[in-house]
């Protein structure tokens, strides 16, 4: 199994990671499956515990992610999460294979990308850029997972459109809390009338494009 990863969905992890250079971020990935490869269309984040070496991202974003996906997009899934190790390269440390497991238990083919963007954050050279994917096979033993970066016109389109709605999914702020970690919080209430307006838009879009 591959994986291939749309430019916008990259580009939000990075923009995510990247602002957040001291601490570990997480968030979800959004997209489906096809017959060769786990496709990432589009990334979203929401509530969640950081430090500079560990992150948590609530369940309640899970849940309503799958929940809004679910009522509007039930051909996009939750295919797995993205986290951050800034400046302590790419691997699944043992939390990391905990949660992994809950997310494939939930959907077997989950992948979970990890990325390390200090280096990139300074030289902004692509070959700076420390990504890995990973899944478990049947033992729990972590395998790596090829990817690409997907350059199929049309879904590249598609999913650059899906991630501009998103973007208003869940407003999140930082706080910092009295023990020093950053506490990311949802900002103002999800307003679903929005987000169903923007989601038959797209779609009315998506269906002339095609003719
Ligand atoms: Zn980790």
């Amino acid at each position: 199994m591959r994986a291939r990863i749309y430019p916008l969905a990259l580009g939000k992890i990075l923009h995510h990671t990247i602002s957040n250079i001291n601490q570990e971020v997480a968030g979800l990935m959004i997209g489906k499956v096809t017959s060769d490869a786990v496709e990432v269309w589009d990334t979203v984040t929401g509530l969640q515990q950081s430090s500079p070496a560990y992150v948590k991202l609530e369940e309640s974003v899970m849940a309503l992610v799958a929940e809004v996906l679910m009522e509007n997009r039930p051909d996009l899934y939750i295919v797995g999460w993205y986290h951050s190790h800034p400046g302590l390269n790419v691997f699944m440390s043992p939390i990391d294979v905990e949660t992994q497991k809950v997310y494939q238990t939930m959907f077997p083919k989950a992948i979970a990308l990890v990325i390390d963007p200090v280096q990139f954050s300074v030289s902004w050279k692509v070959s700076d850029l420390k990504i890995g994917v990973f899944r478990l096979d049947k033992n729990g033993k972590v395998v790596p997972v090829r990817f690409t970066l997907g350059l199929q016109r049309h879904k590249v389109l598609e999913s650059t459109l899906i991630g501009l709605q998103m973007l208003d999914l869940i407003p999140q702020k930082h706080d910092n809390t009295d023990d020093g970690n950053v506490r990311v919080s949802t900002a103002k209430m999800l307003d679903i009338d929005h987000i169903v307006k923007f989601f038959s838009k797209t779609k009315k879009l998506l269906t002339s494009k095609k003719g």
